[in-house]
């Protein structure tokens, strides 16, 4: 299946994405990952990026179309994957559908996860990631065993000013996206409120892989 994941941030992409792949057994491929661990290993990716991450705006197109490219076109994404976090505007969309035609294939679907701002700054003030594993908690919904670990931070772009940016940014750029997969008949959107193993449950029913 070839499947991306649309949503604000905080809407539990990430969460979901991990455990849909791999009951899928497909790649989860999320762009803000790779530029997150491009921004760790100070390569020349990294550094493009950053300052737009820093501030909650989109890298330019180019920067992150290409990166994409480079990604899909590797053997383990040739019979199916699932983006997290691309694309995030109809630009990136269409040049997904142009790599996606290049290589005689399609999409087959969009899945939209819907949560309320409120949620959303509420999942992302309390997300907490561990430097060793990667793994992502949150304070109050997946607390970690020790919330003062110093194995835990917090991402730079989830302090309050920056949170209200990405909202924006959201809005503005990439929900009308959703309009764009809903014309190609691709769209199956679902409500992302309820304990991540619902969620999960919901998602796989409505993109018709629920076993
Ligand atoms: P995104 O990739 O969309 O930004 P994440 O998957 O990183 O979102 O989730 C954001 C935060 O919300 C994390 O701290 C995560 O642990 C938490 N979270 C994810 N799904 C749920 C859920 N269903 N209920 C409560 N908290 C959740
Ligand atoms: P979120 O929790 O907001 O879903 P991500 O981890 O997907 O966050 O992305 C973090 C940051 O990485 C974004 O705010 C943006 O700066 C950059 N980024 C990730 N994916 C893209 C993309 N497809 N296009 C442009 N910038 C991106």
């Amino acid at each position: 299946m070839r499947l991306v994941l649309v949503g604000p941030p905080g809407a539990g992409k990430g969460t979901q994405a991990e455990i849909i792949a791999e009951r899928l057994g497909i790649p989860k491929i999320s762009t803000g990952d790779i530029f997150r661990a491009n921004v760790s290993g100070g390569t020349p990716l990294g550094l493009k990026a950053k300052e737009y991450m820093d501030a909650g705006d989109l890298v330019p197109d180019e920067v992150t179309n290409d990166m994409v490219a480079d990604r899909l076109a590797q053997d383990d994404a040739r019979d199916g994957f699932l983006l997290d976090g691309y694309p995030r505007n109809t630009e990136q969309a269409k040049v997904l559908d142009g790599i996606l035609k290049a290589a005689g294939t399609v999409l087959d679907t969009a899945l939209e996860l819907v949560a309320s701002d409120d949620e959303v700054v509420r999942r992302l003030s309390g997300r907490r990631v561990s430097k060793s594993t990667g793994k992502v908690y949150h304070l109050e919904f997946d607390p970690p065993a020790d919330p003062d670990s110093d194995d835990l931070f917090q991402r730079t772009d989830d302090q309050p000013e920056t949170i209200k940016n990405r909202l924006k940014v959201y809005a503005e750029q990439t929900a009308p996206l959703v309009g764009y997969y809903e014309a190609q008949g691709k769209l199956v959107r679902i409500d992302a409120i309820g304990e991540v193993a619902e969620v999960t449950e919901r998602a796989l029913g409505a993109i018709g892989a629920a076993e």
